[in-house]
């Protein structure tokens, strides 16, 4: 019997790409031929910031690349998410297409399915054409993803487009519950996707998310990096709409049971890491840092900036602060000297950190975090507690669900002030509440971590990923 071969094709930003290249690697571990298939941007990008071994591969799990349809750049910067979007849509599907005929004469076995990020709808047509299983990745958590599935909804009702702009910040946000979907508890119309705040019908990134999330009716099944043990009640609600949906995180868990190093040692991250910040965790007492990190996409502007810098110095705290290249709307970040001597010898400053390493530092006490999903799973997974300042998309999902659902978050509500910044610090490293918080995340934590061994709940939905792929074959 010829080998299966997934060609494991992620969204192009680096929230994606980095659960889809874990799961590439898992779907390898269980026998699979891999062809992983990155953006010309993301491909030439990491060949300049990991080098050429980042995309050598293995000769059974490759990489290539197809163009995103922007004009080419070799900007170290995040792409415009909506821009990226619209050319995808338009422009995806041919060279897809190209990229499969040409693996199929190329020697290696012939491709038996696709596994596709849930916002690469073109991948579908693919599928379609080419009478291949599909299957259909949202990388998001079951709740953020569950929430751009009902903006059909919200349309319906007539909650949205908005009225009047003066919804955004009259109260109408909180004021209107949202109590007619399905698995959802405690949701307002505030914790749907930021991209609902508009009174443009013809949102580009709504348009996106709903084409993306009706789509996901097509696809063989429906894999979410979540685990049941956290989204229950939302993942079966979705298993009345979708045919099949597996929960199979969080896959960085997953991930470290894989045996092989050269394939362990494939990273995917865009920027440079800095490493610098792990000796100096090692020298700080057991829960006493405050993690500091907005992804890959959130932007600040200068005055923001300011005020996380000065609330961090007036907490007393000791932090490690992620201060990416691009943090800063059209400028580079520049800190204040007054400010870095005030915190001289008890926080540091990166461009761009080992995350996942950062995070599971003893040393480590809270996370400071824009609530993105991978940020979020990783965090619950090391049981820190957080404060969540969610910047866009189904970041305020995840807020409301830490905060109202989970405990173990706190939200920094309206304009970032300097004030609140410093008092929600203190209370998340040393106050009552915030121990009440840490308490429950490490209860979240052995769950999630349960459910990852083998035996768990996502290894074994793992498992029927891999048969249902099978079966199709
Ligand atoms: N990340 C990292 N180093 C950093 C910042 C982020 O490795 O300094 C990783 C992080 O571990 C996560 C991803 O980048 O896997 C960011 O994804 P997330 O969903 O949290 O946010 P996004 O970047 O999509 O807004």
């Amino acid at each position: 019997m010829q080998r299966p071969h997934a060609v494991v094709i992620p969204y192009p930003a680096q929230g994606h790409l980095n659960p889809l290249l874990k799961l590439a690697k898992l779907l390898h571990s269980r026998g699979f031929f891999v062809t992983f298939v990155n953006s010309e941007f993301n491909h030439n990008r990491l060949l300049r910031t990991r080098g050429p071994a980042s995309v050598a591969g293995l000769p059974d799990f490759q990489f290539t690349s197809i163009p995103d349809g922007l004009p080419p750049s070799d900007k170290d910067a995040t792409q415009d998410i909506a821009e990226l979007c619209e050319s995808l849509l338009k422009n995806g599907l041919p060279p897809f297409l190209d990229l499969v005929d040409t693996l199929n004469n190329a020697g290696c076995p012939r491709v038996t399915c696709i596994v596709s990020d849930g916002h690469m709808s073109f991948t579908l047509d693919a599928a379609d054409r080419l009478g291949l299983p599909a299957i259909y990745f949202f990388t998001t958590s079951a709740c953020g993803f569950w929430a751009h599935s009902h903006v059909r909804g919200l349309i319906e009702r007539g909650i949205f487009p908005l009225k009047d702009e003066c919804q955004i910040s009259n109260g109408y946000l909180e004021a209107t519950e949202i109590d007619w979907v399905p698995g959802f508890r405690n949701m307002r119309l505030r914790d749907f996707t930021s991209f609902v705040r508009t009174t443009d019908p013809d949102n580009v990134m709504i348009n996106y998310n709903l084409i993306q999330t009706k789509n996901a009716a097509r696809a063989t099944a429906v894999i979410l990096n979540t685990c049941e043990e956290l989204e229950k009640e939302v993942l079966d609600a979705q298993r009345q709409r979708f045919e099949k949906v597996l929960s199979i995180g969080p896959l960085h868990l997953l991930e470290r049971a894989i045996e092989d190093p050269q394939l362990q040692a494939i990273g995917s991250s865009l920027w440079k890491e800095d490493d610098a910040c792990l000796p100096w965790l090692d020298q700080r007492a057991p829960r006493s840092v405050l993690y500091v990190n907005f992804g890959s996409i959130t932007v600040v502007s200068t005055a923001q900036l300011l005020e996380f810098a000065w609330g961090l110095a007036g907490s007393g705290s000791h932090f490690l602060w992620v201060i990416r290249p691009d943090l800063v709307i059209g400028e580079s970040a520049v800190l204040p000297r007054d400010f870095l001597q005030e915190v001289a010898g008890r926080a540091v400053m990166v461009g761009w950190c080992a995350q996942e390493r950062a995070l599971a530092h003893p040393a480590l006490g809270g996370f400071l975090t824009h609530c993105g999903w991978n940020s979020t799973i990783e965090g619950l997974a090391e049981g820190l507690p957080m404060i969540c300042w969610p910047f866009f998309a189904e970041q305020q999902t995840n807020c409301r669900y830490l905060c109202r659902n989970w405990e173990v978050g706190v939200e920094i509500e309206g304009a970032v002030r300097r004030e609140r910044v410093a008092e929600l610090v203190r209370e998340l490293m040393e106050g009552e509440k915030g121990n009440e918080m840490r308490l429950r995340a490490e209860e979240w934590r052995d769950k999630i971590r349960a459910a990852a061994q083998p035996g768990g709940s996502s290894c074994l939905n793992l498992d029927l990923l891999v048969n249902e792929i099978l079966l199709k074959k």
